[in-house]
């Protein structure tokens, strides 16, 4: 028979000095960057377990992998459940540079999150106060502790930046075949 009572008591998500964490938000930028160069919507996430191990790193690879399902933040949970062999992350802390969407929103609550460090609101399609926060949602079982904010500014001119080359380029391209 199988045994699905844990052993081990919940344990809580690390506590991170301000340092540490813009240390881990400067690697999440730096990734996303690169994501960014590769024509994806420059966005990158990580995992930390109870000891501030990464155990999870995940980056937008919707366009390469033709994956609607490959926000950055569900690569993160996929490979962090695979090391942890376990769906549920209490202890658990999650840094990515942008507000999670509704569909990643989703399912951090479902995975049981402990927190999650985001930089750049998102007033378009952010899930945890940008359009909606599911976290306070009726329909959350599980309460996260959010923090938003972290190198915002930084954050922000990434994704911004990314989109006014895509448009330029597009423009370029556009002349360049009335031309
Ligand atoms: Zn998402």
């Amino acid at each position: 028979m199988i045994n699905l009572q844990r052993s081990k008591k919940l344990s809580k998500p690390i506590s991170l000095s301000q340092q540490e964490k813009i240390n881990w938000m400067k690697r999440v930028l730096y990734k996303a960057k690169l994501v960014g160069d590769r024509g994806e919507v420059p966005i990158a996430a990580i995992i930390l377990d109870n000891k501030g191990r990464c155990i999870g790193y995940g980056e937008n690879r919707r366009e390469t992998m033709k994956d609607p399902l490959g926000h950055a933040e569900l690569v993160a949970l996929k490979q962090a459940s695979w090391i942890k062999n376990d769906w549920r992350f209490n202890e658990c802390t999650l840094i990515v540079n942008l507000e999670p969407c509704p569909m990643c929103a989703g399912a951090l609550i479902q995975a049981r999150i402990g927190k999650i460090i985001y930089g750049s609101h998102d007033p378009k399609r952010g899930a945890l106060g940008g359009t909606i926060n599911l976290a306070d949602h009726k329909s959350a079982h599980h309460k996260m502790i959010i923090e938003n904010g972290l190198m915002e500014e930084e954050s922000r001119k990434i994704i911004l930046d990314w989109f006014k080359d895509k448009r330029f380029l597009a423009k370029e391209n556009l002349l360049s075949k009335i031309r």
